[in-house]
């Protein structure tokens, strides 16, 4: 097998939370072109369906699943159907994530609780009905999309729920990795600078002074330039990765 044989996905099975945007769509397009078969799971059935409509156009196949993964039986059923029309589940990406910007004497409990259940609490109940299927067939890979706010903390805009909430994602993901080593399920995390999103408002004038000029690369990122990171974790390539968090930021961290 040559090198470049160790990234495909082939006959590989994938879910990708939050794959109807942004970096999820991203990540479930890159797996396809990988070779994966993949589905995708969002709230919004209806741009779900537009979006594997679209991919259908380029070739693509995406299997559409509609979920809300802060609800528990939504979990359940959404890895079941994942694993039943793949025939298997061998990828979990843990794509979904929301944020808010806001200071900490205003923030309100709901918005606190918002970030954690979908960022964390979800994540977890993702990782374990997943991991169920995934131990059946001898193991697979999780990749958790984390975040560079785990890592530093965001300038002008404060959002210390949402820095936290990745913080825990990446701890998250070694104790997973150690826990999972022996069932042959590898658990990784992708931290992302700012990249170009619906819920990154990175072309803001006011922003730029820090989001852009503190970046040593002097720009945000593509979801598109994320995504080869998420194959790379996921595949073969990564073997003897786990519980690794792997930062693409532009090299904002540096500082
Ligand atoms: P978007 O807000 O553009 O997309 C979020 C996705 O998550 C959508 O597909 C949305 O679909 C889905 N989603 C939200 N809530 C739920 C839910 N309860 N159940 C199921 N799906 C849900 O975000 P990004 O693409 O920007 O971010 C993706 C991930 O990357 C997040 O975890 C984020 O924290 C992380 N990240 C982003 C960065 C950036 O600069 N953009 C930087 C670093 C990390 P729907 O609304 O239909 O449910």
């Amino acid at each position: 097998m040559g090198v470049l044989d160790t990234f495909a996905l082939n006959g590989r099975r994938a879910l990708v939370t939050g794959g109807n945007r942004g970096l999820g769509l991203a990540f479930a397009t890159a797996l396809a072109e990988a070779g994966a078969d993949v589905a995708i799971a969002a709230r919004d059935g209806e741009r779900t369906a537009g979006v594997v409509k679209q991919a259908a156009e380029q070739g693509l196949r995406l299997h559409p699943i509609t979920a809300d993964i802060t609800d528990d039986a939504d979990v359940e059923r959404m890895t079941g159907e994942a694993a039943d029309a793949l025939g298997g589940l061998d990828i979990l990406v843990n794509n979904a994530g929301t944020c808010f910007h806001n200071n900490s004497w205003h923030a309100t409990d709901e918005e606190w609780a918002q970030v954690f259940d979908l960022n964390v609490r979800a994540l977890w109940k993702c990782s374990i009905e997943a991991a169920r299927h995934m131990a059946d067939t001898g193991g697979g890979s999780i990749v958790n999309i984390g975040s560079m706010s785990g890592l530093i903390v965001n300038r002008p805009q404060w959002q210390h729920a949402y820095n936290a909430s990745k913080a825990a994602v990446h701890h998250l993901t070694k104790s997973l990795a150690a826990e999972w080593a022996d069932a042959g399920i590898r658990v990784n995390a992708v931290a992302p600078g700012y990249v170009k999103t619906e819920m990154a408002p990175v072309d803001r004038p006011d922003l730029r002074r820090h989001w852009i000029e503190d970046t040593p690369q002097q720009r945000y990122a593509l979801p598109e330039e994320i995504a080869p990171t998420v194959v790379f974790l996921a595949s073969e390539a990564a073997s003897f990765i786990t519980g690794s968090v792997v930062v693409a930021d532009g090299g904002y961290t540096v500082y």
